[in-house]
Protein backbone atom coordinates (compact mmCIF):
# COMPACT_ATOMS: atom_id res chain seq x y z
CA UNK A 1 0.00 0.00 0.00
CA UNK A 2 0.99 3.35 -0.99
CA UNK A 3 0.09 6.47 1.13
CA UNK A 4 2.26 8.71 -1.58
CA UNK A 5 -1.12 9.95 -3.56
CA UNK A 6 -2.01 14.04 -2.83
CA UNK A 7 0.51 16.85 -2.99
CA UNK A 8 3.75 15.35 -3.22
CA UNK A 9 6.90 17.21 -1.21
CA UNK A 10 10.02 17.81 -2.61
CA UNK A 11 12.06 18.60 0.47
CA UNK A 12 16.07 18.91 -0.67
CA UNK A 13 18.07 21.60 -0.71
CA UNK A 14 17.09 22.97 -4.21
CA UNK A 15 15.41 23.16 -6.26
CA UNK A 16 12.64 23.93 -3.50
CA UNK A 17 9.18 24.13 -3.62
CA UNK A 18 7.59 26.61 -5.52
CA UNK A 19 4.95 28.63 -4.58
CA UNK A 20 1.79 28.43 -6.46
CA UNK A 21 1.86 32.56 -7.42
CA UNK A 22 5.26 31.92 -9.18
CA UNK A 23 3.97 28.79 -10.76
CA UNK A 24 0.77 31.03 -12.36
CA UNK A 25 2.85 34.21 -12.81
CA UNK A 26 5.04 31.70 -15.25
CA UNK A 27 1.39 30.29 -17.01
CA UNK A 28 1.13 32.69 -19.67
CA UNK A 29 1.80 33.33 -23.51
CA UNK A 30 5.48 34.43 -24.69
CA UNK A 31 5.44 38.61 -23.82
CA UNK A 32 6.65 41.02 -26.31
CA UNK A 33 10.94 41.32 -25.51
CA UNK A 34 11.42 44.67 -27.37
CA UNK A 35 9.85 46.54 -25.10
CA UNK A 36 6.63 47.27 -22.15
CA UNK A 37 5.64 45.06 -19.86
CA UNK A 38 8.91 42.55 -19.78
CA UNK A 39 11.40 45.86 -19.37
CA UNK A 40 9.55 47.39 -16.49
CA UNK A 41 9.42 43.74 -14.72
CA UNK A 42 12.73 43.36 -15.22
CA UNK A 43 14.15 47.04 -13.81
CA UNK A 44 11.78 46.40 -10.72
CA UNK A 45 13.99 43.24 -10.12
CA UNK A 46 17.15 44.93 -9.82
CA UNK A 47 16.19 46.74 -6.09
CA UNK A 48 14.75 43.84 -5.24
CA UNK A 49 17.36 41.71 -5.42
CA UNK A 50 19.70 44.27 -4.08
CA UNK A 51 17.47 44.43 -1.10
CA UNK A 52 17.47 41.25 -0.30
CA UNK A 53 21.17 40.78 -0.62
CA UNK A 54 21.66 43.90 1.26
CA UNK A 55 23.74 45.69 -0.97
CA UNK A 56 24.12 49.31 -2.79
CA UNK A 57 26.46 48.12 -5.15
CA UNK A 58 26.03 45.96 -8.72
CA UNK A 59 24.00 42.98 -9.76
CA UNK A 60 24.38 40.82 -12.94
CA UNK A 61 21.51 38.62 -14.05
CA UNK A 62 22.59 35.38 -15.90
CA UNK A 63 20.80 32.74 -17.43
CA UNK A 64 21.89 29.52 -15.83
CA UNK A 65 22.11 27.45 -12.82
CA UNK A 66 24.45 28.02 -9.70
CA UNK A 67 27.12 26.94 -11.55
CA UNK A 68 26.71 29.69 -14.12
CA UNK A 69 27.19 32.03 -11.56
CA UNK A 70 30.35 30.66 -10.17
CA UNK A 71 31.92 31.15 -14.09
CA UNK A 72 30.64 34.35 -14.41
CA UNK A 73 31.84 35.95 -10.99
CA UNK A 74 35.32 33.96 -11.23
CA UNK A 75 35.72 35.64 -15.21
CA UNK A 76 34.95 38.81 -14.13
CA UNK A 77 37.84 38.50 -11.46
CA UNK A 78 40.72 35.95 -12.34
CA UNK A 79 43.10 35.65 -15.70
CA UNK A 80 44.93 32.79 -16.08
CA UNK A 81 47.72 32.19 -13.53
CA UNK A 82 46.58 34.22 -10.62
CA UNK A 83 45.92 32.77 -7.33
CA UNK A 84 42.66 32.11 -5.11
CA UNK A 85 42.43 30.82 -1.78
CA UNK A 86 39.21 28.16 -1.58
CA UNK A 87 37.97 28.04 2.10
CA UNK A 88 36.25 24.91 2.19
CA UNK A 89 33.66 23.48 4.48
CA UNK A 90 31.71 20.48 1.75
CA UNK A 91 31.71 19.95 -1.92
CA UNK A 92 30.84 23.09 -3.10
CA UNK A 93 33.51 25.04 -2.33
CA UNK A 94 35.57 22.49 -3.60
CA UNK A 95 33.76 22.76 -6.94
CA UNK A 96 33.80 26.27 -6.58
CA UNK A 97 38.13 25.84 -6.83
CA UNK A 98 37.75 22.95 -9.32
CA UNK A 99 36.11 25.18 -11.43
CA UNK A 100 38.94 28.00 -10.79
CA UNK A 101 40.85 25.75 -11.89
CA UNK A 102 39.34 24.97 -15.08
CA UNK A 103 39.92 28.50 -15.61
CA UNK A 104 43.26 28.39 -15.34
CA UNK A 105 43.91 29.92 -12.15
CA UNK A 106 46.12 28.77 -9.59
CA UNK A 107 44.19 27.69 -6.33
CA UNK A 108 44.79 26.81 -2.67
CA UNK A 109 42.37 25.36 -0.57
CA UNK A 110 41.70 25.16 3.51
CA UNK A 111 39.99 22.06 3.60
CA UNK A 112 37.80 22.23 6.83
CA UNK A 113 36.33 18.96 6.05
CA UNK A 114 32.68 17.88 6.02
CA UNK A 115 31.75 19.56 9.85
CA UNK A 116 33.35 22.79 10.41
CA UNK A 117 33.08 25.76 8.91
CA UNK A 118 35.85 28.07 8.37
CA UNK A 119 38.47 28.11 11.29
CA UNK A 120 39.66 32.11 11.07
CA UNK A 121 42.83 31.38 12.32
CA UNK A 122 43.88 28.89 9.90
CA UNK A 123 42.75 31.74 7.16
CA UNK A 124 44.98 34.41 9.24
CA UNK A 125 47.79 32.28 9.11
CA UNK A 126 47.64 31.38 5.80
CA UNK A 127 47.15 35.40 4.86
CA UNK A 128 50.05 36.47 6.98
CA UNK A 129 52.41 33.96 4.97
CA UNK A 130 51.02 35.79 1.26
CA UNK A 131 53.64 38.44 1.96
CA UNK A 132 53.80 39.10 -1.56
CA UNK A 133 49.67 39.44 -1.87
CA UNK A 134 49.83 36.81 -4.40
CA UNK A 135 45.95 35.78 -3.68
CA UNK A 136 43.22 37.77 -5.67
CA UNK A 137 40.37 36.21 -4.37
CA UNK A 138 39.44 34.55 -1.23
CA UNK A 139 36.83 31.43 -2.41
CA UNK A 140 34.06 31.06 0.56
CA UNK A 141 31.20 29.64 0.74
CA UNK A 142 28.30 31.01 3.84
CA UNK A 143 26.40 27.65 3.80
CA UNK A 144 27.57 24.60 2.08
CA UNK A 145 25.06 22.33 0.92
CA UNK A 146 26.43 19.39 0.86
CA UNK A 147 27.27 19.52 4.83
CA UNK A 148 24.60 22.43 5.87
CA UNK A 149 27.99 23.70 7.83
CA UNK A 150 27.57 27.79 7.87
CA UNK A 151 30.45 29.78 7.97
CA UNK A 152 31.28 33.37 9.20
CA UNK A 153 31.30 35.53 6.66
CA UNK A 154 31.83 39.02 8.42
CA UNK A 155 34.42 37.19 10.47
CA UNK A 156 36.48 36.32 7.06
CA UNK A 157 36.53 40.16 6.21
CA UNK A 158 37.41 40.95 9.81
CA UNK A 159 40.73 38.76 9.17
CA UNK A 160 41.36 40.35 5.54
CA UNK A 161 41.56 43.84 7.88
CA UNK A 162 43.46 42.73 10.86
CA UNK A 163 46.02 40.92 8.48
CA UNK A 164 45.96 44.27 5.80
CA UNK A 165 45.45 41.35 2.83
CA UNK A 166 43.89 43.14 0.07
CA UNK A 167 42.22 39.65 -1.75
CA UNK A 168 39.11 40.12 -2.68
CA UNK A 169 35.98 38.49 -0.50
CA UNK A 170 33.87 36.14 -3.23
CA UNK A 171 30.72 34.46 -1.15
CA UNK A 172 28.40 32.01 -2.32
CA UNK A 173 25.12 32.61 -1.20
CA UNK A 174 23.40 29.98 -3.76
CA UNK A 175 21.91 28.13 -0.58
CA UNK A 176 21.69 31.19 1.92
CA UNK A 177 20.12 33.84 -0.03
CA UNK A 178 16.36 34.71 1.28
CA UNK A 179 16.80 32.20 4.14
CA UNK A 180 20.00 32.42 6.98
CA UNK A 181 21.04 36.30 7.32
CA UNK A 182 23.74 37.39 4.46
CA UNK A 183 24.79 41.11 4.97
CA UNK A 184 26.94 42.06 1.70
CA UNK A 185 28.16 45.39 1.99
CA UNK A 186 28.12 45.38 5.89
CA UNK A 187 29.93 42.28 5.73
CA UNK A 188 32.28 43.50 3.45
CA UNK A 189 31.73 40.92 0.79
CA UNK A 190 32.90 42.08 -2.69
CA UNK A 191 31.67 39.59 -5.33
CA UNK A 192 28.40 37.43 -3.96
CA UNK A 193 26.81 34.62 -5.99
CA UNK A 194 23.25 33.44 -5.78
CA UNK A 195 20.46 31.23 -7.79
CA UNK A 196 16.86 31.83 -7.88
CA UNK A 197 15.98 28.04 -6.94
CA UNK A 198 16.31 28.22 -3.50
CA UNK A 199 15.94 30.70 -1.21
CA UNK A 200 14.48 32.49 -3.90
CA UNK A 201 11.34 29.79 -4.75
CA UNK A 202 11.26 30.18 -8.88
CA UNK A 203 12.34 27.13 -11.06
CA UNK A 204 16.14 26.89 -12.08
CA UNK A 205 17.33 29.21 -14.74
CA UNK A 206 18.43 32.33 -13.40
CA UNK A 207 21.72 33.40 -11.05
CA UNK A 208 22.79 36.32 -10.00
CA UNK A 209 26.34 38.23 -9.71
CA UNK A 210 26.57 40.81 -7.22
CA UNK A 211 29.51 43.11 -7.04
CA UNK A 212 31.31 46.27 -5.48
CA UNK A 213 33.34 48.86 -7.51
CA UNK A 214 36.52 47.69 -5.95
CA UNK A 215 35.67 44.17 -7.56
CA UNK A 216 34.77 45.73 -11.03
CA UNK A 217 38.20 47.77 -11.08
CA UNK A 218 40.03 44.39 -10.75
CA UNK A 219 38.60 42.99 -13.32
CA UNK A 220 41.42 41.54 -16.06
CA UNK A 221 42.08 43.31 -19.35
CA UNK A 222 40.32 40.24 -21.34
CA UNK A 223 36.79 38.77 -20.00
CA UNK A 224 34.80 36.35 -21.73
CA UNK A 225 32.05 38.58 -23.89
CA UNK A 226 29.50 36.64 -22.20
CA UNK A 227 30.01 36.43 -18.62
CA UNK A 228 31.34 40.27 -19.03
CA UNK A 229 28.77 41.71 -15.87
CA UNK A 230 30.01 45.50 -17.04
CA UNK A 231 26.96 45.40 -19.91
CA UNK A 232 24.35 43.71 -17.92
CA UNK A 233 25.21 46.32 -14.30
CA UNK A 234 23.95 49.11 -16.62
CA UNK A 235 22.63 47.92 -20.27
CA UNK A 236 22.44 50.61 -22.92
CA UNK A 237 19.88 48.24 -24.23
CA UNK A 238 17.25 45.72 -23.32
CA UNK A 239 19.53 42.54 -24.65
CA UNK A 240 22.38 43.77 -22.83
CA UNK A 241 20.96 42.61 -19.65
CA UNK A 242 20.99 39.02 -20.89
CA UNK A 243 23.59 39.12 -23.88
CA UNK A 244 20.58 37.55 -26.01
CA UNK A 245 17.10 36.52 -25.44
CA UNK A 246 16.05 37.45 -21.73
CA UNK A 247 14.58 34.51 -19.47
CA UNK A 248 11.14 35.75 -19.89
CA UNK A 249 9.12 33.30 -17.97
CA UNK A 250 11.39 33.18 -15.31
CA UNK A 251 11.77 36.96 -14.44
CA UNK A 252 7.73 37.09 -14.05
CA UNK A 253 8.22 33.88 -11.58
CA UNK A 254 11.15 36.33 -10.09
CA UNK A 255 9.12 38.88 -9.66
CA UNK A 256 6.05 37.19 -7.74
CA UNK A 257 8.42 35.37 -5.65
CA UNK A 258 10.30 38.75 -4.47
CA UNK A 259 6.93 39.90 -3.74
CA UNK A 260 6.31 37.16 -1.74
CA UNK A 261 9.71 38.26 0.49
CA UNK A 262 8.99 41.51 0.52
CA UNK A 263 4.93 41.05 2.13
CA UNK A 264 6.47 38.61 4.29
CA UNK A 265 9.50 41.60 5.02
CA UNK A 266 13.23 39.86 4.88
CA UNK A 267 13.24 39.27 9.29
CA UNK A 268 10.06 37.85 9.05
CA UNK A 269 11.85 35.17 6.37
CA UNK A 270 14.95 34.68 8.11
CA UNK A 271 13.13 34.20 11.17
CA UNK A 272 10.88 31.56 10.45
CA UNK A 273 13.78 30.03 8.52
CA UNK A 274 15.18 29.66 12.26
CA UNK A 275 12.34 28.14 13.42
CA UNK A 276 12.01 25.43 11.10
CA UNK A 277 15.10 24.47 11.07
CA UNK A 278 15.03 24.14 14.96
CA UNK A 279 12.16 22.10 14.50
CA UNK A 280 13.82 19.72 12.00
CA UNK A 281 16.94 19.89 14.61
CA UNK A 282 14.48 19.14 17.55
CA UNK A 283 13.24 16.16 16.24
CA UNK A 284 16.83 14.43 14.94
CA UNK A 285 18.10 15.08 17.69
CA UNK A 286 15.31 13.26 19.88
CA UNK A 287 15.65 10.43 17.49
CA UNK A 288 18.96 10.10 18.12
CA UNK A 289 18.70 9.38 21.67
CA UNK A 290 18.58 5.65 20.80
CA UNK A 291 19.86 4.73 17.27
CA UNK A 292 22.62 5.82 14.62
CA UNK A 293 21.09 9.36 13.56
CA UNK A 294 22.71 12.28 14.23
CA UNK A 295 22.72 15.98 13.02
CA UNK A 296 26.08 16.72 11.03
CA UNK A 297 27.03 19.78 12.46
CA UNK A 298 27.52 19.70 16.08
CA UNK A 299 27.44 23.22 17.17
CA UNK A 300 24.04 25.07 16.29
CA UNK A 301 26.16 28.34 15.71
CA UNK A 302 27.60 26.91 12.52
CA UNK A 303 24.26 24.92 11.21
CA UNK A 304 22.33 26.17 8.23
CA UNK A 305 18.80 27.48 8.22
CA UNK A 306 18.12 26.57 4.82
CA UNK A 307 19.25 22.60 4.79
CA UNK A 308 20.35 19.81 7.55
CA UNK A 309 22.45 16.88 6.97
CA UNK A 310 22.22 13.81 8.46
CA UNK A 311 23.97 11.29 9.39
CA UNK A 312 22.69 7.65 9.74
CA UNK A 313 25.96 5.30 10.14
CA UNK A 314 24.88 2.94 6.93
CA UNK A 315 22.98 2.68 4.05
CA UNK A 316 19.65 3.32 6.02
CA UNK A 317 19.79 6.73 4.94
CA UNK A 318 18.93 5.73 1.30
CA UNK A 319 16.80 3.52 2.50
CA UNK A 320 14.84 6.06 4.21
CA UNK A 321 14.48 8.36 1.25
CA UNK A 322 13.08 5.16 -1.06
CA UNK A 323 10.76 4.71 1.51
CA UNK A 324 9.35 8.48 2.33
CA UNK A 325 8.95 9.16 -1.52
CA UNK A 326 7.47 5.54 -2.02
CA UNK A 327 5.09 5.94 0.84
CA UNK A 328 4.29 9.18 1.49
CA UNK A 329 4.88 11.62 -1.20
CA UNK A 330 8.09 13.10 0.47
CA UNK A 331 11.27 13.44 -1.47
CA UNK A 332 14.56 13.96 0.97
CA UNK A 333 18.02 14.73 -0.96
CA UNK A 334 20.71 12.95 -1.35
CA UNK A 335 23.69 12.47 1.05
CA UNK A 336 25.90 14.73 -1.87
CA UNK A 337 29.84 14.09 -1.68
CA UNK A 338 29.84 12.12 1.57
CA UNK A 339 31.36 9.22 1.65
CA UNK A 340 29.14 6.69 1.43
CA UNK A 341 26.42 8.92 0.09
CA UNK A 342 23.84 5.94 1.40
CA UNK A 343 24.60 7.20 5.06
CA UNK A 344 23.72 10.56 4.91
CA UNK A 345 20.49 12.37 3.99
CA UNK A 346 19.95 16.11 3.68
CA UNK A 347 16.30 17.53 4.88
CA UNK A 348 15.87 20.66 2.43
CA UNK A 349 13.72 23.34 4.13
CA UNK A 350 14.66 26.31 2.10
CA UNK A 351 11.93 29.48 0.75
CA UNK A 352 8.24 28.31 0.62
CA UNK A 353 7.97 26.19 3.82
CA UNK A 354 5.62 26.60 6.89
CA UNK A 355 5.75 25.01 9.87
CA UNK A 356 2.72 22.18 8.68
CA UNK A 357 4.99 21.26 5.87
CA UNK A 358 7.79 20.62 8.57
CA UNK A 359 5.86 18.67 10.66
CA UNK A 360 4.33 16.59 8.16
CA UNK A 361 7.63 15.73 6.24
CA UNK A 362 8.98 14.91 10.02
CA UNK A 363 6.18 12.68 10.48
CA UNK A 364 6.87 11.11 7.19
CA UNK A 365 10.52 10.57 8.51
CA UNK A 366 9.38 9.18 11.74
CA UNK A 367 7.27 6.75 10.22
CA UNK A 368 9.71 5.16 8.06
CA UNK A 369 11.93 4.88 10.94
CA UNK A 370 9.26 2.26 12.08
CA UNK A 371 8.40 0.46 9.43
CA UNK A 372 12.41 -0.08 8.51
CA UNK A 373 12.95 -1.03 11.88
CA UNK A 374 15.40 1.53 12.50
CA UNK A 375 16.38 2.13 15.40
CA UNK A 376 15.64 5.63 17.21
CA UNK A 377 14.17 7.77 20.39
CA UNK A 378 10.45 7.99 20.69
CA UNK A 379 9.09 11.76 21.16
CA UNK A 380 10.46 13.44 17.97
CA UNK A 381 7.63 14.85 16.81
CA UNK A 382 6.74 15.45 20.45
CA UNK A 383 9.74 17.82 20.35
CA UNK A 384 9.35 19.13 16.79
CA UNK A 385 5.64 20.21 18.31
CA UNK A 386 6.83 21.77 20.93
CA UNK A 387 9.48 24.10 19.34
CA UNK A 388 6.65 25.26 16.71
CA UNK A 389 4.33 25.60 19.92
CA UNK A 390 7.01 28.06 21.24
CA UNK A 391 6.90 30.70 17.83
C1 LIG B 1 23.00 24.59 -5.20
C2 LIG B 1 24.34 25.17 -4.90
C3 LIG B 1 25.32 25.37 -5.90
C4 LIG B 1 25.12 24.93 -7.31
O1 LIG B 1 24.01 25.51 -7.89
P1 LIG B 1 23.40 24.84 -9.21
O2 LIG B 1 22.23 25.70 -9.52
O3 LIG B 1 23.05 23.44 -8.85
O4 LIG B 1 24.45 24.91 -10.26
C5 LIG B 1 26.50 25.96 -5.53
N1 LIG B 1 26.75 26.33 -4.26
C6 LIG B 1 25.85 26.13 -3.28
C7 LIG B 1 26.18 26.56 -1.89
C8 LIG B 1 24.62 25.54 -3.57
O5 LIG B 1 23.74 25.34 -2.60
Amino acid sequence: MSLSHGRPYLAIPGPSVIPDVVLQAMHRASPNIYEGELHAVTQSLIPDLKSVAMTDHHVAIYIGNGHAAWEAALSNVIAPGDTVLVLATGRFGIGWGEMATGLGASVETIDHGAQSPIDLGRLEEHLNADKAGRIKAILAVHVDTSTSVKSDIAGVRAVLDRTGHNALLMADCIASLGCDRFEMDAWGVDVMVSACQKGLMTPAGISFVFFNDKADAAQPAKVSRYWDWRPRKDPAVYYQYFAGTAPTHHLYGLRAALDLVKSEGLDAVFARHAKIAQTVWAAIETWGTAGPMALNVADPAHRSHAVTSIAMGSAVGQQLRAWTEEKCGLTLGIGLGRDPEEAYFRIGHMGHVSGHMMMGALGAIDAGLKALNIPHGRGALEAASEVIASA
